[in-house]
């Protein structure tokens, strides 16, 4: 039986990258997905790869830094899908100004990034709630090896933080929901090739080099290999595991 039968599946950020091949994975597994996104066109192309597929899909419009946005789309897959049982908190955006440029570019990433990556988070986890307890729910969020270090490969405070407060809010949900039966866990991608770095692997291959130098498995990622790790988190396979960060980081965390 495909894992994810029976499961309704919200993704944000799925036009793209690792929200995408997510969707497309867990369309694969038997789930019904719902790709939400920005990018409403990418992520409605990607809805219709998934049905071209023969999978199950539907895509909408949100900004998940808008929280009205987010219970309204909720309330909107309620009356007209189902009952979501899987929701990944993937959206996110990243920018590497030091803390120490200039000041306007501080300000701003530090409130984009929060808004987007840690806000965003609480906005959609919250609107999903109610669907999420009553159907004993899983939820996986996308966190970052950022989640524990900074110094090895410069990032901006704001991201680090950002990824911080997405495994802290992980753990305090985990704690909060378990006797819900709501598991909650992360998952912590190491340098995984996606738009999201397009410019710094083009402009900054010394970047790019000090990453693969910390690397055992010697390689930047592909968003495919983010798709097991969710799968994991996201069905019975794990059902004894809440609280927790699988790493898919080709091994940079342990040297
Ligand atoms: P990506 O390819 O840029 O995809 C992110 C998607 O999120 C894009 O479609 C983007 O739309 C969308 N998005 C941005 N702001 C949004 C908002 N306010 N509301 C809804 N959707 C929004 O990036 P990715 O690399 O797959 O990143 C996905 C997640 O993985 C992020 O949380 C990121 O921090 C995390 N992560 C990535 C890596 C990596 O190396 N790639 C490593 C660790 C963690 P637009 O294109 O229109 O902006």
């Amino acid at each position: 039986m495909p894992l994810l039968e029976n499961h309704l599946a919200v993704v944000t950020g799925a036009a793209s990258g690792i929200g995408r091949a997510i969707a497309t994975g867990f369309a694969r597994e038997g789930a019904r997905v719902v790709l939400l996104d920005l990018n409403v066109r990418g992520a409605a192309e990607a809805a219709q790869e998934i049905r071209d597929a023969g999978g199950k899909a539907d895509s909408f419009a949100l900004d998940v830094t808008r929280r009205e946005d987010c219970i309204a789309v909720a309330r909107k897959i309620a009356g007209e899908i189902g009952q979501v049982s899987v929701l990944v908190n993937n959206a996110g955006i990243n920018r590497r100004n030091a803390f120490t440029a200039d000041e306007g570019a501080v300000i701003k990433d530090w409130q984009d990034i929060m808004a987007i990556n840690l806000n965003g988070v609480f906005n959609v986890t919250h609107a999903f709630l109610k669907p999420l307890c009553a159907s004993k729910g899983r939820i996986v969020n996308i966190a970052s090896i950022q989640s524990f270090v900074h110094v090895r490969t410069p990032n901006s405070p704001a991201y680090t933080a950002s990824k911080h407060g997405v495994l802290g809010f992980t753990r305090a949900l985990a704690a909060e929901l378990g006797r819900e039966g709501v598991r909650v866990n992360a998952i912590g991608p190491g340098l995984i090739e996606t738009p999201l770095n397009e410019q710094v692997r083009t402009t900054n291959p010394q970047l790019v080099q000090t990453f693969l130098d910390h690397t055992p498995l010697g390689r930047a990622g592909k968003p495919e290999d983010i798709v097991g790790p969710a799968l994991f988190l996201a069905s019975d396979l794990s059902a004894y595991v809440t609280g927790s960060i699988v790493m898919a980081d080709g091994g940079y965390r342990t040297i």
